[in-house]
């Protein structure tokens, strides 16, 4: 069987014949030409027209073959079109800008999604810059053909940005049974993620029931502003997280002045014990946690309430959650902990945000967003590549958008 018999078969090519295939030392070359009779299209509005002239021939990357480049050599023709003027010819294997194939693009990205970027390049010996176009080209493919129709669930968040004070909103759709990256921004301003609401437009928004969120307050602002008819649910892990914070400032500030008073070794290594779940706590940390409970220290006050904090989510109604809230605060606010004051306050000003989770019927806990920004955090890092934001953005449509890949006739892994 010949090589042309495959490729007729494989990756067929309306308008166009494979011609001949040369072998050289190191590629295999196979000629494309126009079928006979068939006049070229114009890339501008894809209408056929009369022919002007015809290019140089180029080569295009296809998918190799027992790990042998191909590649497609063509002589694009240009088109005398009356709309458009004089264009370049349309090609259906590339868009006549790129290099590669439309198929070794698909191909390439396919791997890009489970080996990092720089694997990619290495085993398919391609630069980093065409797995690079490869996945970007797939991710505006995608960006172009998806459906952001049926939203009716949605989480806000920010996502550090390698170190230094560079973050990216992320907004996810966090229906049951769909859910998936919606839109990456720079920066968390306002003005970001108002951006993402002038994407989605005012009908899609308006059909939004749920929000989740942190209280991160541009959010809040643009969030009531642009879809005020939505329940928004203030994030329980971020308040928690907040707590902690607060009960890790007390902590050491209270280490530190023990350790003046010489008594250094009370709180020594108690900061997981602190810090962590009970649950998940070691033995020893359990036995020094055990032991720190009996003093009269104000670590040990602020952990008390941070573990009362957490019946909250026992409730079942809004009402009853509320009056523990009330509560609660109150405590908080007579601790004389300052750091755990100011947690207090926020949360006492965000009162209603915080009940709405239980109006949700808990169904959409922060689990769901946490669970997506630990993927792409795990994406920024598995490509150490991606200094420019751009590049970031793309490797996290590409890894968490779900997006609509193009369609060939042929898989090719
Ligand atoms: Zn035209």
């Amino acid at each position: 069987m010949q090589l042309k018999t495959v490729l007729n078969r494989v990756h067929k090519i309306k308008g166009f014949v494979y011609e001949k295939v040369r072998f050289t030392d190191d590629q295999i070359e196979v000629r494309v030409r126009p079928r006979r009779g068939r006049r070229p299209i114009c890339s501008g509005c894809g209408q056929p027209g009369p022919g002007y002239d015809t290019l140089e021939a180029r080569h295009f990357h296809f998918v190799p073959l027992w790990a042998i480049p191909v590649i497609l050599v063509y002589a694009m023709r240009r088109v005398a079109c009356p709309r458009c003027g004089v264009t370049v010819e349309y090609v259906p294997w590339g868009d006549g800008k790129r290099q590669l194939t439309r198929a070794y693009a698909v191909f390439l990205a396919t791997w890009a999604r489970r080996l990092s970027w720089k694997e990619v390049s290495v085993i398919f010996r391609v630069s980093w810059e065409k797995v690079y176009r490869s996945v970007a080209w797939v991710v505006d493919y995608g960006l172009a053909h998806r459906s952001l129709d049926g939203i009716t669930a949605i989480g806000v968040d920010e996502v550090q940005f390698q170190k230094g004070h560079r973050y990216l909103t992320v907004v996810y759709q966090i229906n049951a049974g769909s859910r998936r990256l919606l839109w990456v921004g720079q920066d968390r301003t306002a003005r970001t993620l108002l951006r993402f609401f002038k994407l989605l437009g005012r009908e899609r928004t308006a059909a939004i029931e749920f929000v989740c969120s942190d209280m991160w307050r541009p959010y809040l602002k643009v969030i009531a502003k642009k879809a005020g008819q939505a329940i928004h649910i203030l994030d329980r892990f971020h308040i928690v997280a907040k707590l902690n914070k607060a009960l890790d400032e007390i902590r050491a500030a209270e280490a530190k002045q023990l350790a003046r008073q010489g008594y250094e070794t009370v709180l020594k290594h108690s900061r997981w014990c602190f810090l962590k779940r009970e649950e998940n706590l070691t033995d020893t940390q359990q036995v020094k946690l055990d032991d720190l409970l009996q003093y009269d220290l104000k670590s040990v006050r602020g952990y008390l309430l941070k573990q009362s904090f957490g019946l909250l989510w026992e409730y079942v109604s809004p009402y009853w959650a509320g009056r523990f809230l009330d509560g609660w605060v109150t405590r908080a606010m007579r601790s004389r902990l300052e750091p755990i004051k100011k947690v207090a306050r926020s949360i006492r000003k965000h009162r209603e945000l915080i009940l709405n989770w239980f109006k949700a019927k808990k169904q959409f806990n922060s689990g769901i967003v946490e669970g997506l920004n630990y993927r792409i955090k795990l994406t920024i890092r598995k490509a150490y590549g991606y200094r420019e934001l751009k590049v970031a953005e793309i490797a996290i449509y590409h890894a968490l958008g779900q997006l609509p890949e193009p369609v060939l006739a042929h898989r090719f892994c």
